[in-house]
């Protein structure tokens, strides 16, 4: 059985009523699952899966509590952040034609013969739907920065004496200026 088989929780058997999983994720579930366009190489994931079972219908709750390995938007350091946060899946059985979803309903319909749900998919969505959007990982300590000072000097450095001679320009410079531009014209 591959690695991802775990995340294919079998539901046909379950009787209803709560059910609990629980999965440690870490980078080979990245590795594993070459989810397309993803950026997360390191991470370490705690998720608590509540399952409900009720006729014609599942609920899943997944609870995470993650360490995220990102670069620092403002020196580009690698460091991990914190990822936390509850995300809901709502499974009904049915035959596509016979239901009509709401607009506001977030539900997946399978046809009464499934019988398991791959998880890993949602599981991916969702933890990057919780990551924060802006990611300074340097400074989780109490607002004490712990960012590559010698990255932000040259980057102001920069920015205030204009572009440096073309062969000192080194790539990560070029993409710290743009990332801060980006944020200056908002
Ligand atoms: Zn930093």
């Amino acid at each position: 059985m591959g690695y991802l088989s775990q995340f294919k929780i079998s539901f046909s058997g379950l009787s209803q009523g709560l059910h609990e999983y629980n999965y440690t994720i870490d980078d080979k579930f990245f590795e594993e699952a070459q989810f397309s366009g993803s950026d997360i190489k390191r991470a370490k994931i705690n998720l608590d899966i509540d399952l409900v079972k009720q006729s014609g219908m599942l609920t899943l709750t997944f609870k995470f509590e993650s360490q995220i390995q990102v670069s620092c938007d403002r020196c580009l350091n690698d460091n991990f952040i914190p990822v936390n946060g509850v995300q809901r899946l709502i499974v009904k059985f049915a035959e596509e034609r016979e239901y009509e979803p709401k607009d506001d309903d977030e539900v997946l319909i399978l046809a009464p013969s499934e019988t398991e749900l791959d998880i890993a998919q949602y599981v991916y969505e969702y933890i990057n739907l919780l990551m924060p959007y802006q990611r300074i990982p340097c400074e989780i300590l109490n607002d004490f920065s712990l960012c590559n000072q010698e990255v932000i000097e040259k980057l102001t450095h920069y920015q205030s004496h204009g572009t440096p001679a073309k062969e000192e320009i080194d790539p990560r410079w070029e993409a710290l200026k743009s990332i801060s531009s980006k944020k200056k014209n908002k």
